[in-house]
């Protein structure tokens, strides 16, 4: 194979010329957040090294994008590699600084483009054995592997794409729990019971009230456990979208990254074989038992063996729109999501090889703050509920904008367009450069217009194409509200007015968030089949499972489910000897 390609090589630099002259040269692309600006050396007219200098894109994410580029291009000499899938952005810009850089080296881009990796037809195949396989390398995966490791077992991980952190990275990184230590001097009286209460019933009591509980009550643990593994969580708690309470714990680090970290840093430390690019295919049974599964990376088929069992943490299907519109018609592929394309609920079609029983999976979460071009939850304006109104295109408030995600959503879809504009003020922002609880400064999002800034109510509604006075009626009778601390529309949680300009608006849409079903687990994370039975060596955790969350999962409260049950499922697979 490797003969075939330098003849290849070979035969196109000889013919053509790739035309690169010796030198160092930067290029720069637009990566998912700013320009990435990259280094290309090429020594003896061939690329030695590729180096990034600058960017600001998530590093987790980004990072994956960089090393494959990198490492499949300075091994081909060729331009006709693959992007990352998942970190699409980051790919394209590194590619693009890339082709700048080479340009100026004079090189034969186009022929270049036509050099390709080849595909590895016949994989090898290769038996490994540990005890505890994980699939899935989110924050349930990856608190099952820690959890495991910690409980004594040796666990292998193996996550699909190039980067762990699945949904949980992109997650603003809300986490809600009863915490005394920081709602006291806030104020905030709360009890494991108002938890409880709130997720069961926000869920319309179709969660399993033995999971709801065991969720409520663990979830601050959660916290002591992720501290104890040196992540670090803000002094404040704040209101995250549809958490309807103010119990929401935000990391020091951006968005879900924090998690991700903490957890990889854990498992490398102890040593623990996490295998990316590598995908789950097939569970492995033998006599009734889960005892491994089959994958697959882009060499290799691997059979892992796992006498204690096999976690599933494959994450959710919103991305797979065959699933989304069996279970609801409505879904089809022209509404957005926040999802990263790996949401394509694997661990679903792995558990039917099981018999496992699946429940809940026609309840799929829609978010009313979307991004209006990709769907994402990144470039919301909000920083926690209490401080921001929604309101249509036609300046008028909608809905109690502290209520359920699917009531909000489903106001919204009546709305002109289906469109709201958040509005907050500069209280939000007293700075420019303060972020949202994407790591977006404000000053970013009105540079790339994807929030309005204006400095009275009367510019902003010009700026909205709203009529002045319906804009300017809205904020009064809402500060009005505010001071009564009751509105029309029933709303709860009161902050701030909105009255000190600059003020800032930023358009949202419906988009599909989380899908609540999956499959059906037991208070130690086993996951059931359909006779309710227990199916012996598998578990499972995350947003693969279902009867946790009921019809609507609080904001902020699938953080707490990976880490509870991710931790559970851990724990349980590991003694499962
Ligand atoms: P959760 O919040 O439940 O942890 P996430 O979406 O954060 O869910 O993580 C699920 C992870 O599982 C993602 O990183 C995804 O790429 C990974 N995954 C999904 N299907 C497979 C599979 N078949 N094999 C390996 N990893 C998978």
């Amino acid at each position: 194979m490797k003969t075939k390609f330098l003849s290849y090589f070979l035969i196109s630099t000889i013919l053509l010329g790739n035309g690169m002259k010796d030198g160092v040269y930067i290029g720069t692309g637009k990566g998912y957040k700013s320009d990435i600006k990259t280094e290309v050396i090429i020594k003896n007219q061939k690329i030695e090294d590729i180096k990034v200098i600058s960017s600001s894109d998530t590093s987790i994410i980004s990072d994956a994008a960089f090393n494959n580029i990198k490492k499949d291009i300075i091994e081909t000499q060729g331009l006709g590699v693959d992007m990352v899938a998942g970190a699409t952005s980051s790919s394209n810009g590194f590619y693009r600084s890339i082709i700048e850089a080479l340009k100026s080296s004079g090189a034969n881009i186009s022929e270049l483009r036509k050099i390709k990796k080849e595909k590895v037809l016949k994989k090898e195949k290769r038996e490994l054995n540990t005890d505890v396989l994980v699939i899935g390398g989110g924050g349930a995966g990856l608190a099952a592997a820690s959890s495991a490791t910690e409980n004594g077992a040796n666990v292998i991980l193996v996550e699909k794409m190039s980067f762990l952190g699945g949904n949980t990275i992109l997650a603003g990184g809300a986490y809600n729990a009863v915490d005394p230590k920081r709602q006291k001097p806030m104020n905030i009286e709360d009890s494991n019971e108002l938890f409880y209460k709130q997720t069961f019933e926000g869920g319309d009591k179709k969660g399993n009230p033995k999971l709801v509980k065991i969720l409520t009550d663990n979830a601050y643990s959660g916290i002591e456990w992720l501290e104890g593994k040196g992540m670090k969580f803000k002094d404040d708690v704040f209101t995250v979208l549809g958490a309807l309470y103010p119990r929401s714990h935000k990391p020091i680090d951006p968005v879900g990254t924090g998690f991700i970290l903490t957890y990889e840093k854990f498992l490398k430390e102890n040593n623990v074989p996490i295998l990316l690019d590598t995908q789950a295919k097939e569970l492995i049974i033998e006599n009734n038992r889960v005892v491994g599964a089959v994958v697959e990376t882009p060499e290799e088929i691997l059979t892992i063996k796992s006498k204690n069992g096999v976690i599933l943490a494959t994450g959710g299907f919103s991305k797979n729109i065959e699933y989304r519109t069996k279970y609801n018609p409505k879904l089809t592929e022209n509404i957005l999501s926040t999802n990263t394309p790996a949401a394509t609920g694997d661990g679903i079609n792995l558990s039917q090889m099981a018999n496992a029983n699946l429940i809940g999976m026609e309840d799929i979460q829609m978010l009313p703050l979307g991004d209006p071009k990709t769907g994402s939850l990144s470039g919301n304006i909000e920083t926690t509920v209490e401080d921001r109104i929604f309101i249509n295109k036609k300046g008028k408030r909608f809905v109690a904008e502290d209520e359920r995600r699917d009531v909000m959503t489903n106001a919204l879809l009546n709305q002109p367009d289906a469109l709201l504009y958040v509005i907050v003020d500069s209280q939000v922002y007293p700075n420019e450069n303060d972020k949202n609880n994407f790591n977006e400064s404000i000053k970013e999002l009105v540079d790339e217009n994807r929030a309005i800034k204006a400095d009275s109510l009367d510019e902003l509604a010009k700026k909205l194409e709203i009529d002045p006075e319906v804009l300017i009626k809205t904020i009064k009778d809402y500060n009005l509200a505010v001071d009564k601390k009751s509105d029309e529309f029933g709303r709860k949680l009161f902050g701030k007015k909105i009255e000190k300009a600059p003020f800032y608006a930023g358009a949202r849409i419906p988009t599909i968030h989380h899908t609540m079903g999956g499959v059906e687990i037991n208070e130690n994370a086993e996951v059931l089949n359909k006779n309710g039975e227990i199916i012996e060596g598998l578990f499972a955790a995350g947003e693969v499972t279902g009867g946790i969350h009921g019809t609507n999962r609080l904001g902020g409260n699938a953080l707490a489910d990976i880490t509870v049950f991710g931790r559970i499922a851990g724990e349980k697979a590991a003694n499962n000897k």
